[in-house]
């Protein structure tokens, strides 16, 4: 699902699959993409060959090849978005492998509309070649101004160039060597945010990218899996020798780069105008589960909208959900029937819950050392008590929890970030901010599950006491350090420690 972007008709089949063959429910990812869990054995086929009927493929989701491609998901009827919106589509046509093996298993032999080339020949696999890459490949579109894809956290990032006037294209800033992942163990792995490379023109984007690619492919790391991301290669080389080594073999320089400035990243959730006469609405998922729970039925309220209305439906990177292309009239009965079936309007939710997001991690993720998207609703309620008994009710302060620290819900460039260490316990980093450009630091180490909050309270207390004007949570963290904040509150326990790495939980990835 390139940015993300469904057709209704798209979604409902998406959601009727998932009572046929999963769990009656659809999880959506930190990278706009779905998860059906516990689908029996007997009915992937099924599963990924209606998902084909729909035009929604699942080549690519997983591999050592470019996955799902991101984009900012606002459907603004501006011509930026408009110019910008090609190119993603072409990206993740150009970069979707052309194996045989996924049509011979899963859709009888039979090609998908979209997955070939004219004139390619059956097998050919032009940039993977037999190999395919190091390690899997990302990357993500995200328009100046608003990082919500979280762009540096990409293999590559683009960032549109647009003329003084604004509003038209003229080219690309590229990034490179961003990810999230870390082994806790092996400390020459590490998230890592991409750095800019060169500005280019929009007729050479593709191109450049199939280059960056290209390099990675040839020489990333094909011994050590845990050390075989884009990021490390940048790392070891330096940018300067990267942007020489793919201005080569472009035969020509490469443009420095343009800044790229970034003052939010928009969580697009309630109403907004489109631009167009019509509106979006962004309805805030809880942990991207789409489900009914109780009196919370959020997957019968989305699916009565849809049916009623029709709506483009768009998954963003903070796992939620946007309802487009809606008449102004329609607005009082959206929202009525969402109502109805308990879904909260966005600005009912408390920051702290409104700007949250875990991974599946357990029961559902293989590589999961411990509880993410069924501990997070928890952390969050003592984490909301504590606010309130500390005179911070309603702080907007950020927090991502995962699993492992894979870090698929980019828990290193939020404020508060709990990563799973070990079976109940977690890593507390602190010092991110919303933007997304700037990691934060471990803060506390293999905190056990109960207490996180204890932890985190007197960290908030003297954030309460010694904050500056306006000072975000997470930049008091990055201002004070997080060493100094352990000594000044005599929390060196939970400082980092040597370790026997044999005696350490890990995970296979
Ligand atoms: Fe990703 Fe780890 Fe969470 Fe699994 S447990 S979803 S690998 S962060």
């Amino acid at each position: 699902t390139p940015g993300g972007i469904l057709t209704a008709e798209q979604y409902l089949a998406m959601d009727t699959l998932c009572d046929a063959v999963a769990s009656g429910s659809l999880r959506i990812t930190s990278r706009q993409g779905i998860q059906y869990h516990f689908v029996r054995k007997g009915d992937l086929h099924w599963l990924l060959a209606t998902l084909n009927d729909h035009l929604v493929t699942t080549l690519g989701a997983c591999g050592d090849v470019v996955r799902n491609i991101m984009c900012c998901p606002a459907p603004l009827a501006d011509r930026q978005r408009a110019d910008v919106a090609p190119y993603v589509q072409e990206v993740a046509r150009r970069f979707r492998p052309r194996t045989q093996a996924y049509y011979e298993l899963w859709l009888d032999g039979e090609r998908a509309v979209t997955a070939m080339e004219p004139g390619e020949a059956p097998g050919e696999e032009p940039l993977y070649g037999t190999a395919y890459l190091p390690r899997k490949f990302k990357i993500g579109f995200a328009f100046p101004g608003d990082n919500c894809i979280d762009v540096y956290s990409n293999d590559i990032g683009v960032v549109p160039v647009l003329d003084g006037d604004g509003e038209s294209l003229r080219g690309f800033t590229v990034l490179v060597g961003g990810g999230m992942g870390k082994n806790h163990t092996k400390p020459d792995t590490f998230p890592r945010l991409a750095d800019p490379l060169a500005t280019v023109a929009p007729e050479e984007l593709m191109e450049v990218l199939a280059t960056i690619i290209g390099v990675q492919r040839d020489h990333g790391d094909r011994h050590d899996r845990e050390h075989a991301r884009l990021k490390y290669l940048i790392h070891e080389w330096g940018i300067d020798r990267f942007r020489a080594e793919v201005a080569q073999r472009l035969r020509r320089p490469l443009p420095a780069p343009e800044p790229v400035v970034f003052e939010a990243a928009d969580d697009h959730l309630g109403w907004h105008p489109q631009g167009d006469g019509r509106w979006f609405l962004g309805v805030k998922v809880e942990n991207g589960r789409i489900v009914d729970r109780g009196a919370v039925r959020v997957r019968s309220g989305l699916r009565a909208v849809v049916e009623r209305f029709a709506p483009g439906v768009r998954l963003t990177a903070r796992e939620d959900i946007l309802l487009t292309d809606l008449a102004d009239r329609d607005r009082p009965d959206v929202e009525a029937l969402l109502g109805d079936y308990g879904v909260l309007p966005a600005e009912q939710w408390v920051a702290i819950k409104r700007n949250s997001f875990a991974c599946p991690a357990l029961p559902t993720c293989g590589l999961a050392l411990t509880e993410s998207e069924r501990a997070l609703p928890g952390v969050l309620d003592e984490l909301e008590v504590a606010l309130d008994a500390l005179g911070l009710a309603g702080l907007d302060v950020h927090v991502r929890m995962t699993g492992c620290p894979n870090g698929c819900s980019r828990p290193y460039t939020t404020e508060i970030g709990l990563v799973g260490r070990g079976k109940k316990n977690y890593d507390i980093h602190l010092g991110g901010e919303p933007v997304g450009i700037r990691l934060n630091d471990i803060f506390a180490e293999n905190v056990p599950r109960d207490e996180l909050v204890n932890v985190l309270r007197p960290v908030l207390a003297h954030y309460r006491d010694q904050r500056q004007s306006e000072e975000r949570f997470g930049d008091f963290c990055h201002r004070q350090g997080v060493d100094p904040l352990r000594a000044q509150l005599g929390t060196e326990r939970w400082a980092r420690k040597p370790r026997d790495p044999a005696k350490e939980n890990t995970n296979p990835s």
